[in-house]
């Protein structure tokens, strides 16, 4: 972009402590507001997907931008009495099927082009599973592993208070994502709930049950990575006696992913999380894990096994490898060096373009692409969205088998699409999800 002069750029990620202003050119396209890797990164998987379904040069800008975005100062009193300022973001990215979902991040690194990258990506994902949502996605730029409880409170309600005519039942939901859970979306309904002057359950998903969440809620993103891992192995006819996997970020969903892959009979051989990874060729024993996080707060130092780098572990010999931490983690780099056969994307966004343009010549590795691996959470959000906007609550096996019906139905959907259009599993998940929303779009018209 051609500059016309320099404007002073305040750079909103940098934490407090280490706030620099910038010389940085005037943007020419309004929508360099989102310059970001990831976001770059969602454009181009959407411009190449918007060639193959032939959109009109008209409906592109307005299927790939986000439709509305806040950002706000987040002012917390820390417990030791300082004041410091938090950046929060919320990105909506279109309005044409319903109301806006999508999680609320906690993270060092959160900075609007990634969260409205996010954002993208929810759309197509809620699109290729037939949710009535458009994508949303939010974030707080902070380390909560930092942050007492107290302090975490203070800054969810007041982050809450800040973006409160930005959500509500009928507009726009938030949920956890990374650094967030089911206290985090208590908070925030608890303050919305004070704002309104009576209680809102259907503000936010992932709720505590007790609160109007949903049982399966928080065990659905990782279950329906499993569930689809399953359906893989059947595709490509492993028998999944004996095979291994590796799972990259044992959080919520990694976790999760963990138990219920091991379950079929594979050995999960490495695991890793912020601190770095653990590898143990005879497979993990996860309770001792498990137990071992919960007494230590991370896997540094877990006696059953050898530590290894996220390097190390993502090109281990392995039948499934399941990114499921940040964004950019396969990259052009180490593609043509990852060892496994199904590649289960729990996280969002975890390999690059370049990455992926090495991986279609790799017809070894059967892709199951984020926006279909790690659904199952926003479809059981929606199941909880749904029961308390009726107030009538579903046991736990009536949910899991409407979740699985429609991750099978968005799976046979994704494999037919790339057999039937030779392209890979990323570009028809893709596909489906962008061609749903510019139909929606495009039925109801530009207004005015
Ligand atoms: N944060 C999750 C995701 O990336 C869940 C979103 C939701 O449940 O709304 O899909």
């Amino acid at each position: 972009m051609k500059a016309r002069f320099p404007v002073p750029y305040f750079c909103a990620s940098l934490p407090a402590t280490n706030k620099t202003c910038h010389l940085v050119t005037l943007p020419l396209h309004p929508m360099d507001i989102y310059r970001h890797p990831t976001f770059d990164m969602a454009c181009a998987q959407f411009d190449r997907v918007a060639d193959l379904l032939s959109i009109e040069a008209n409906d592109r800008d307005r299927l790939k931008y986000p439709k509305r975005a806040l950002t706000v100062a987040v002012p917390v009193r820390m417990d030791d009495g300082r004041v410091e300022v938090f950046s929060g973001f919320r990105v909506q990215h279109h309005l044409s099927l319903g109301p806006t979902k999508g999680g609320m991040r906690y993270h060092p690194e959160v900075a609007l082009g990634e969260v409205a990258a996010l954002a993208m990506w929810m759309s197509w994902k809620c699109a290729l599973t037939g949710l009535p949502y458009g994508g949303a996605k939010g974030g707080v730029a902070c380390d909560p592993s930092r942050l007492s409880l107290t302090e975490l409170e203070r800054l969810t309600r007041r982050f809450t208070q800040e973006i409160i005519s930005f959500i509500g039942p009928q507009i726009d939901i938030p949920a956890p994502d990374m650094g967030t859970n089911e206290q985090t979306m208590a908070w925030m309904m608890d303050t919305y709930s004070i704002h309104t002057g009576y209680t809102v359950p259907a503000v936010v998903t992932g709720k505590p049950v007790n609160l109007g969440g949903s049982l399966g809620r928080r065990e659905a993103t990782g279950r329906g990575v499993a569930f689809l891992v399953g359906r893989a192995m059947e595709a490509i006819k492993l028998k999944p006696e004996g095979t291994t996997a590796v799972v990259q970020g044992y959080g919520n969903v990694g976790a999760v992913a963990a138990d219920s892959i091991a379950r079929f009979g594979t050995k999960i051989i490495a695991v890793s999380d912020v601190s770095g990874g653990v590898h143990n060729a005879k497979g993990l024993d996860l309770a001792a894990v498990d137990a071992w996080i919960a007494q230590h707060r991370t896997l540094a130092g877990f006696p059953g096994g050898e530590p290894l780098t996220q390097e190390q572990l993502l090109t281990l010999k392995c039948d499934i490898l399941v990114p499921a931490a940040m964004e950019r983690q396969i990259t052009a780099a180490n593609a043509a060096r990852l060892q496994c056969r199904i590649l289960a994307e729990g996280a969002n966004g975890p390999t690059t373009p370049e990455a992926d343009a090495i991986l279609e010549q790799r017809p070894d590795i059967f892709l199951i692409p984020d926006i279909l691996c790690n659904a199952g959470g926003v479809v059981v959000s929606y199941f909880e969205w749904v029961q308390d906007l009726q107030s009538f609550f579903w046991d736990e096996a009536e949910i899991m088998s409407k979740l699985y019906r429609i991750l099978e139905n968005a799976f046979r959907q994704t494999v037919n699409t790339a057999r039937d259009r030779k392209v890979s599993m990323r570009t028809a998940a893709l596909s489906l999800g962008i061609q749903r929303v510019y139909e929606a779009k495009k039925k109801r018209g530009l207004f005015p």
